[in-house]
């Protein structure tokens, strides 16, 4: 995708108040001086005849990608910590940290195998805070003839860098990521001209293509392609999982220049002890553990939920992988490799449940917000317009599945998909909130938030504001599914069992409230008319007396 020079006046003038230290017309006195981790670099580069600038992303961590394979002295990388990252939303503390641990680590190896790195810091004091402003200094000031960069994740990021690729008067080229399984249409090219876009015909599709599973050329191996009836149970009373594989990172370097920079965050850290991967002998080893420890129990547990216990039989590998630490590939092998090791320990059913999330849900997500974006980021099916409680950044309400859940977010940046899904967005569902609101919390408060599987996610599968593009109905429940899958009812303020009156559990009348608000809109819905048969053959008074309960606790929703 090379392009030919084109714009040279606006790029010498650009590049002339640029080193005036001209903004907006206002001199803002900057001197240069970008922050490199080797110093010879610059000189280096002063004298080399042909010379690339390539950018890296803070999630492009993939060392096996194709620009790595060799070293080239013509080629100069850039990694920038900018402030256009840190406040597109407000992120969770150790999401920030995580991703500028993980980008230092990942220049210091790039550096360990001899490519030229420079690295710009948040606080660097010429740091000028995005990637094009950064990216136009260092071409102007070292006259790199040619700049490439790797295809973005995320919509936002994708149209800046292809507009400032537009805009430089010296050639320009993209590559892709090489991490996914799929490509960016893939699934667009699938479901060309259907109505519906099955996540299960994708899956089946994925596992064919890329012979996982597969047996006599395309049929699932053990007879079925979905093992979920198997999958899926509560914890037992007295179970004990297995104790998280936590690190020890001390990242209290990284905390400090956040704090210094005034970035406003989400959620605590224990900088002294951060416990994610961040680089990628931690991530394989995170995988190890999950393989062996928790991928024999993966989908037995996977819906289910208990208070203190924050991470249960999940990986926790999608920050790892979401930064491209390690790519979907090497986690499935691993899963299979495990599965096929260990037969009398590790069932069918675990495996392929895990392989689905990989395999079919997170390349699914991303293919559908590549179809859909930019329309997708404004869909609100429900016309919802209310606020987020405000307990949802304190954890601080009575209701214990919220509290546990939020409270759990904001001390580890995670809560496992149930959580997210059945506890906190089920609830933001029923009350109403604007989609807007819900989006920039998830997006915010995960350390694997992306809005490439954040928002297919949280406006899609929990909301439903794309009224049916990735679920086929909303997910809203009563206390009922919550008390199924959970013992957070044990204990709490309220009661599973009551409707109406005092302490009657709130998730009860605000689901049937949400059904009745939203006949018009759910009633044909073959997944979901049952519920409707219940809702009109109940008698009128206490259809009422839910309804008048449900709107007691809409209005009066800061103090549940
Ligand atoms: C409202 C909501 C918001 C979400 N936001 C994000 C997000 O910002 N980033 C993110 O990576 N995931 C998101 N998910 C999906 C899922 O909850 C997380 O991927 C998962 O909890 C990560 O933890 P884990 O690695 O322990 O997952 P595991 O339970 O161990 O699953 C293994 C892997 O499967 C993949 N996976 C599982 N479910 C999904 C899914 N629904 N969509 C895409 N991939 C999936 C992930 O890569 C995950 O690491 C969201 C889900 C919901 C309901
Ligand atoms: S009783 Fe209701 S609010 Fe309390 S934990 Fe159960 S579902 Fe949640």
């Amino acid at each position: 995708m090379l392009k030919s020079k084109t714009c040279h006046l606006k790029f010498a003038l650009l590049a002339i108040s640029h080193l005036l230290g001209e903004k907006s017309g206002k001199r803002i006195g900057m001197k240069l001086n970008i922050a490199v981790i080797d110093a010879e670099i610059l000189n280096k580069m002063a004298t080399t005849k042909y010379k690339t600038l390539r950018l890296i992303l803070g999630d492009q961590l993939n060392i096996n990608h194709s620009w790595f394979k060799k070293v080239d002295d013509t080629i100069t990388y850039v990694m920038m910590e900018v402030r256009t990252e840190t406040d597109y939303v407000q992120h969770h503390i150790q999401k920030v940290i995580g991703i500028f641990a993980s980008m230092q680590s990942f220049a210091k190896l790039l550096q360990k195998h001899k490519h030229k790195v420079i690295y710009i810091k948040l606080n660097d004091k010429n740091n000028l805070q995005s990637f094009d402003k950064n990216c136009d200094l260092l071409i102007l000031q070292n006259n790199f003839t040619n700049f490439e960069y790797q295809l973005s994740d995320e919509f936002r990021v994708d149209e800046h860098l292809n507009q400032y690729a537009k805009s430089l008067a010296i050639p320009s080229s993209v590559i892709d990521t090489e991490h996914f399984y799929s490509s960016r249409n893939e699934l667009g090219n699938l479901f060309e001209g259907k109505k519906m876009y099955l996540m299960e015909t994708f899956y089946r599709y994925m596992r064919k293509k890329h012979h996982i599973l597969i047996v006599d050329g395309d049929k699932p191996l053990h007879g079925k392609w979905n093992f979920d009836e198997d999958n899926r149970q509560k914890l037992p009373k007295n179970h004990k999982p297995t104790t998280p594989l936590l690190f020890l990172n001390d990242v209290t370097e990284i905390e400090t220049e956040i704090k210094k920079a005034k970035v406003k965050t989400i959620g605590t850290v224990k900088a002294t002890h951060f416990l994610w991967p961040i680089n990628r002998d931690q991530s394989l080893q995170l995988l190890d553990f999950f393989v062996k420890e928790c991928l024999p129990l993966f989908g037995t547990f996977q819906d289910a939920m208990a208070p203190n216990e924050w991470s249960l039989y999940h990986s926790r590998l999608s920050f790892s992988m979401n930064i491209k630490l390690i790519s979907p590939q090497e986690v499935v092998n691993r899963a299979v490799f495990e599965y096929n090791k260990r037969p009398e320990e590790i069932e069918y059913n675990q495996l392929e449940g895990f392989v689905r999330q990989i395999i079919g849900w997170r390349e699914y997500m991303r293919g559908i917000y590549w179809l859909k974006m930019p329309e997708y980021g404004a869909l609100n099916y429900f016309e919802h317009t209310e606020k987020l409680p405000d307990w949802f950044w304190t954890g601080k309400t009575k209701m214990n599945c919220l509290k546990n859940a939020i409270a759990q977010s904001l001390e580890f940046a995670y809560a496992h998909h149930i959580q997210r899904l059945m506890i906190t967005g089920n609830f933001a569902l029923l009350a109403g909130v604007n989609p807007n609101e819900v989006d920039a919390w998830y997006l915010g408060i995960y350390i694997d938030a992306f809005e490439w599987v954040e928002i297919t996610n949280t406006r899609g599968m929990s909301q439903f504001a794309d009224g049916g593009i990735v679920g086929s109905k909303p997910y809203v429940s009563s206390a009922t599914y919550i008390n199924k899958m959970s013992s957070y009812c044990t204990g709490c303020y309220y009661d599973k069992a009551k409707k109406t009156g005092d302490k009657a559990c709130p998730f009860n009348s605000l689901y049937w409230n949400f059904y009745d608000k939203h006949e018009s809109k759910l009633a044909k819905n073959p997944r979901i008319g049952m519920m409707y048969n219940v809702w009109r053959k109940m008698q009128p008074n206490a259809k009422a007396e839910l309804l008048e309960q449900a709107d007691y606790y809409l209005k009066h929703i800061n103090e549940l």
